[in-house]
């Protein structure tokens, strides 16, 4: 509570209060102007009121800004309402996803430790760990995502993290949270989870047992395509690490971008209802057509993680992946025959996005390593966007015409 106005309320006690209630109002602390909407602190630096008091600060003794490579009003406001939603001790922001995973392991891992990544995850972290963190002395293994077992074979004394996106992208595969969190405590390691594409509005993967929070904002925190940003949350001990990696060396997020998301997180959950909605009707109809092969989506269910997807996850997304007749021309022809969505392979929009993995995001990796992750020359993503479903369907009606 910020102080007396006029022996008034100017914020919000939310004691026991719903995501969606935390969603619109967690975090934000008014200033005595009053002002109902969330305030953009614009400012590298702050002012002291004495040298005595900069003195204080500055040893940490009083608290308080002293410049916002360390802390920032709105940027606090935005991890205060992350922290909320993930059900975090703590969240700490970050310039962009990548910088949040780097963050991450610079915080708690050093040279000789060993790290466990899924398989199947984001093309830049596969180089972060690969091209970076291994010149350094980290130890990185790879195991497939969904399998627990393997996971625990891979272990050794010296693991220290388990990274992995769950669901996957672009197969929608998943792994037993609950399950990887037990084999990660018993080997001694904390399990990370990037919570991107599900978001706490589908998937609270703390609560699930996992350690680490990890989110690209610039995904479907933003929701528009705006800004990039990232998130660590977790608990205080881990994330105050995060915190004195961040100030000393600077990926740190822009109060700008932290004033964008916070706008965004007010309409996560209906967003990724409306997401999850579209991509699931745009899903079951893909089933249907002759004119596609496999449809990759956690909410049908002939996918093979189905249950699981309904246990853990209270929606299944916005990606939607399929492999058409053709091969890697019948792709191509599908995606160029559309005439509304974007082709990019970007994700997290309000506008549709339609993609070609094989030759775009996983075009750097060698037919064996391609065909290892499951991703075929006929494979489309799409990220279904919050168009009218049908203008999408007409829209993918095209690409079918045209196989
Ligand atoms: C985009 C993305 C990232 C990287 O985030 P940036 O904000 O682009 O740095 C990391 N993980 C996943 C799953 C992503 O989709």
């Amino acid at each position: 509570m910020s102080q007396d106005w006029d022996a008034g309320r100017l914020d919000s006690d939310l004691e026991g209060a719903a995501f969606d209630t935390l969603a619109v109002r967690a975090g934000q602390l008014r200033t005595p102007e009053g002002e109902h909407g969330e305030p953009l602190f614009f400012t590298s630096s702050y002012v002291f009121r004495t040298a005595a008091d900069a003195a204080a600060r500055f040893a940490g003794e009083v608290p308080g800004n002293v410049y916002s490579r360390y802390t920032n009003p709105t940027v606090r406001a935005f991890e205060e309402r992350i922290a909320a939603l993930e059900g975090a001790e703590q969240a700490v922001a970050t310039a962009s996803g990548m910088s949040a995973i780097l963050a991450m392991v610079m915080a708690l891992c050093s040279a000789g430790d060993h790290v466990l990544v899924s398989r199947s995850v984001f093309g830049s972290t596969i180089s972060l760990f690969e091209k970076y963190l291994k010149r350094f002395g980290i130890q990185v293994d790879y195991p497939p995502l969904a399998d627990v077992a393997g996971w625990q074979a891979a272990c050794k004394p010296n693991t220290k993290l388990f990274f992995v996106e769950s669901p996957s992208n672009p197969l929608a595969e998943l792994v037993d949270i609950a399950a990887l969190a037990e084999v990660a405590h018993a080997n001694g390691a904390l399990l990370a989870v990037d919570n991107c594409f599900c978001t706490p509005a589908l998937q609270q993967p703390l609560k699930l047992g996992a350690d680490i929070i990890i989110h690209s904002a610039t995904k479907y925190i933003d929701g528009q395509g705006r800004c990039l940003g990232g998130v660590v949350a977790g608990r205080k001990a881990q994330m105050q690490e995060v915190v004195g990696f961040l100030r000393t060396a600077g990926p740190t997020l822009s109060p700008f971008n932290a004033w964008v998301f916070l706008k965004g997180l007010e309409t996560l959950r209906i967003r990724m209802q409306a997401h999850s909605a579209g991509a699931q009707a745009l899903a079951e109809w893909l089933e249907q057509q002759p004119g596609i092969e496999k449809v990759y989506y956690a909410g049908l269910p002939s996918h093979p993680q189905h249950e699981l997807a309904k246990r853990q996850q209270t929606g299944f997304g916005a990606v939607v992946s399929f492999e058409v007749k053709g091969g890697k021309q019948g792709a191509w022809r599908f995606i160029d025959a559309t005439r509304m969505i974007s082709i990019t392979t970007n994700l997290g929009d309000t506008k549709t996005t339609i993609a070609h993995p094989a030759t775009t995001s996983h075009g750097r990796l060698t037919p064996a390593e391609r065909a290892q992750a499951g991703i075929a020359d006929n494979l489309v993503r799409v990220a279904v966007g919050l168009e009218e479903v049908a203008d999408i369907k007409a829209d993918l009606a095209r690409g079918l015409a045209a196989l």
